[in-house]
């Protein structure tokens, strides 16, 4: 087969500069102990935040649902591919959400890139906060409105671009509600209050909240207590949840709207039914087991405290995302080796992923973490210090 010679230049420019990504394998479940090459690592890289990925009634349900109804959904959602599954999961999601109707997607990714798209174009502008997901920026691209770009967690700004595009016929804002690579919180009061005042559709990524933040796992719209407020929720089935899929909640209508025009919903085939099942079931234990909820968020918080008194930097985090700001990109990758080395999981993050100079060890937790195991982690860092800093 001919060659695509600019394929081979390119990624030998990766390979130079040092941005060459390769696949970890991973091969036992996402425990909080996995298997990579026959060693056993801790993982503190999981989005597996409430351990539910393998709960024993989590693999039951997809187990049951695998017998009834097989593997595959054999077809795209609107032809015939939704089973009673995918309509039992909407409805869990719109009732554990408390809104009127919730819609399934393959994917957080796709739930993003589909809403985004079929609410707006060129006559209309999106306001994205500086470190939102790719997903929406993805979305926002692909939609061809405006897009506007406000500085990281900053109402005011977003109140003086607001003001800036106020011919447009729908304002769309768009904000994360934890950030992925920092762990912090956007200000979703103020967010949502400026949006209001200028008349704006507001929409809120739940991706890392849901399952773990609020009262009832709801989310940080919960916790901030502004749910009735937003007009669009989007949320992921992959993360606390343990599964995969995405989702938006929201009123009947936009619900309707959304299975009529969004084409990552309608294009593309339905999510396998035992995935539907081990989603349902993972939802139903959020809901009956608060304890597990507030268990994690004391590790955290422990795990967060025990880092910041050895001096490290851990940014503005406030969730189960805790980033040990590091600066230099080199020396991070160093850290992130020599955890690997000392058999923790904990992923180096550079440029560009996160600006110049603020490269930092992501450390993600679950609450299938042991007291052994926090240890063993805080004890690295220790080490850290003596080798790296001394
Ligand atoms: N939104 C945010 C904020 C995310 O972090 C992610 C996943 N990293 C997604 C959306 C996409 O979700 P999924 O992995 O389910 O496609």
């Amino acid at each position: 087969m001919k060659k695509l010679s600019f394929l081979t230049k390119e990624l030998e420019e990766l390979e130079k500069s040092g941005l060459y990504r390769r696949l970890r394998i991973i091969s036992s479940s996402q425990e909080a102990q996995v298997i990579i090459g026959k060693k056993k690592y801790l993982s503190f890289s999981s989005n597996n935040y409430l351990g539910l990925a393998t709960h024993q009634r989590v693999k039951d349900a997809a187990i049951e649902a695998i017998k009834k109804y097989g593997c595959g959904a054999a077809s795209s959602r609107l032809i015939s591919g939704t089973m009673e599954l995918h309509d039992q999961l909407e409805k869990r999601i719109a009732l554990f959400e408390g809104k009127e109707a919730a819609i399934l997607y393959p994917t957080g990714y796709t739930a993003n890139v589909g809403t985004i798209t079929s609410l707006v174009d060129e006559n209309d502008v999106i306001l994205l906060d500086r470190l939102n997901h790719a997903s929406i920026i993805d979305a926002a691209r692909l939609s061809k409105a405006k897009i506007a770009v406000y500085p990281h967690c900053d109402p005011a700004k977003l109140n003086a671009a607001l003001k800036r595009y106020s011919k447009h016929r729908r304002k769309l804002v768009i904000t994360d509600s934890v950030f992925s690579m920092d762990g912090d919180l956007a200000p979703l009061p103020q967010i949502i209050e400026v949006a209001k005042k200028h008349d704006a559709i507001i929409m809120i990524d739940e991706a890392h909240a849901t399952g773990v933040l609020g009262e009832n796992g709801r989310g940080a719209s919960e916790y901030f207590r502004v749910e009735d407020t937003i007009d669009i929720k989007m949320g992921t089935l992959s993360k606390a949840v343990g599964g995969l899929g995405g989702f938006v909640v929201g009123s009947s209508d936009l619900i309707e709207f959304l299975r009529n025009k969004a084409r990552s919903f309608i294009y593309t085939t339905a999510l396998p039914p035992a995935v539907c099942a081990a989603s349902i079931e993972a939802l139903n234990i959020i809901e009956d087991d608060p304890e597990r909820r507030q268990k994690y968020w004391d590790m955290v918080t422990y795990i967060r405290n025990g880092l910041k008194s050895m001096g490290y930097n851990t940014g503005a985090s406030s969730t189960q995302i805790i980033p040990v700001i590091i600066g230099d990109e080199k020396k991070t990758m160093e850290i992130s080796k020599f955890l690997y080395e000392n058999n923790i999981l904990a992923p180096g993050i550079r440029y560009p992923t996160v600006p110049k100079n603020e490269a930092r060890v992501r450390l993600t937790m679950m609450a299938t973490h042991s007291q052994e195991d926090i240890i063993k982690l805080l004890s690295a860092f220790e080490k850290i210090k003596q080798k790296f800093y001394s």
